[in-house]
């Protein structure tokens, strides 16, 4: 799409309704940090206003990409799409300039064996406990075994009858956080799903979304040979961010649902109540809510965690993670976090944990206790952890 040739920017009637969700114009109380400045400054640099100058670049890459402001704006702006484009032009015609950090990483994850192999140290100190930085979560991913070679084990030996269901296995999802994954595989076997994990997959692109680096649309051909053919029920994400991204890239024919939003669906089965004094507190994505348009977690799948939850405050507000943003902003990011994670300094439970469903939100709410913004214990769970039967499950009888 040619940004030039839309008339998208005239559907922005100014009236400002974007202003109270957006973080960064919440944080700075800069126009031009606002969706609508961005807007303007994209329209009437397109429209040769003003100069291609560095400051439209500057508040282009301000924006996290949350998109509260496609679900605030009543003219329905695509500002999704418009920011996507301008990033990439961006990039393109070298006004903006990723780090070779960046480069290297969004390289690294088009090529998934040897970025698994990459990330096995990271897996390794996961496993020991060791986690050095803010966002290495604790966990046990397995070493070698991959998530697809796990769901054909675990097919082979409960051999469910339900719903087909494809699973997209993600990127660092399956190089740095594969027990989501595995946990995924259990939760959708016990329910009687049969679970298909297609070979061919690769990154759903976000990383490349995000950044605005090219090689984006190989990624999406990849996924719709992979995707597109088979002949399945649902195919899901336990990722929000990648979900909504393998959904744009196969709309219209074949829809992509939020695992939790596709087990709300199902007469789930419900985990034992394990502790009257454990508190969960759901945040919820903004690619869940807002990119995917999912209304949150469905209650019936928060219930069957068997612990007593309540929505965090300000749940569909942004954490500041962004894909690469907190990387990329990391002032900014922490900013939002700092706002955002207080509740949890005063937050009743024992243990209190925090619930919600992307890895990278995860890794987000993970630094906010290690970097001191919250001074007491706290777990971050992914929702379907806590729906999880446990790795027993793979022993017990069908
Ligand atoms: S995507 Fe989020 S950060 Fe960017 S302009 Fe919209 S509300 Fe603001
Ligand atoms: S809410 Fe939509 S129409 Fe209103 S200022 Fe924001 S982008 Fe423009």
């Amino acid at each position: 799409m040619s940004v030039e040739a839309t008339d998208h920017y005239s559907n922005c009637t100014h009236c400002g309704f974007c202003l109270a969700v957006c973080p960064t114009y919440i944080l700075t109380g800069d126009e031009n940090n606002s969706p609508r400045g961005r807007l303007r400054l994209w329209s009437e640099e397109a429209a040769g206003k003003i100069p291609r100058d560095e400051w439209t670049d500057f508040y282009t890459s301000e924006c996290v990409g949350c998109l509260a402001c496609e679900t605030a704006c009543p003219a329905h702006v695509p500002y999704g799409e418009l920011f996507e484009h301008t990033r990439h032009d961006h990039v393109a015609t070298h006004r903006s300039h990723p780090s070779p950090a960046i480069r290297l990483a969004a390289h690294a994850v088009t090529h998934q064996s040897l970025f698994n192999l990459a990330m096995l140290p990271a897996r390794m100190m996961r496993n020991l406990g060791l986690t050095p930085h803010p966002f290495l979560l604790p966990g046990k991913p397995a070493l070698l075994k991959s998530t697809a070679g796990y769901a054909r084990e675990l097919m082979r030996a409960k051999k469910p009858t339900g719903p087909r269901v494809a699973l997209l296995t993600g990127c660092l999802m399956e190089a740095m956080f594969r027990d989501i994954n595995f946990a995924t595989v259990r939760v959708l076997i016990e329910n009687n799903c049969q679970v298909i994990t297609p070979e061919n997959q690769t990154c759903c692109g976000t990383f490349q979304e995000h950044t605005g680096l090219e090689g984006v649309e190989a990624l999406r051909e990849q996924n719709r040979r992979a995707f597109g053919p088979l002949d399945v029920d649902a195919i899901v994400s336990n990722s929000s961010g990648c979900g909504y991204s393998l959904a744009k890239t196969l709309a219209p024919n074949k829809p992509v649902r939020d695992v939790l939003t596709f087990l709300g669906d199902l007469d789930l089965k419900k985990r034992e109540p394990r502790s009257t004094t454990a508190r969960l507190y759901v945040d919820l994505p903004c690619h869940l809510v807002h990119g995917q348009k999912a209304p949150g977690i469905p209650a019936n799948v928060l219930d069957a965690t068997g612990i007593p939850w309540a929505l965090a405050p300000n749940a569909k507000d942004c954490c500041g993670s962004g894909g690469v943003y907190n990387l990329d902003k990391p002032e900014n990011a922490r900013a939002i976090l700092s706002a955002k994670s207080a509740f949890l300094n005063e937050a009743e439970g024992d243990p209190v944990i925090l619930g919600t469903a992307n890895h990278v939100c995860m890794m987000q709410w993970h630094s906010a206790g290690a970097t001191g913004l919250v001074t007491r214990p706290y777990e971050v769970k992914h929702v379907i952890q806590l729906l999880d039967p446990g790795e027993g499950f793979a022993l017990t009888p069908v």
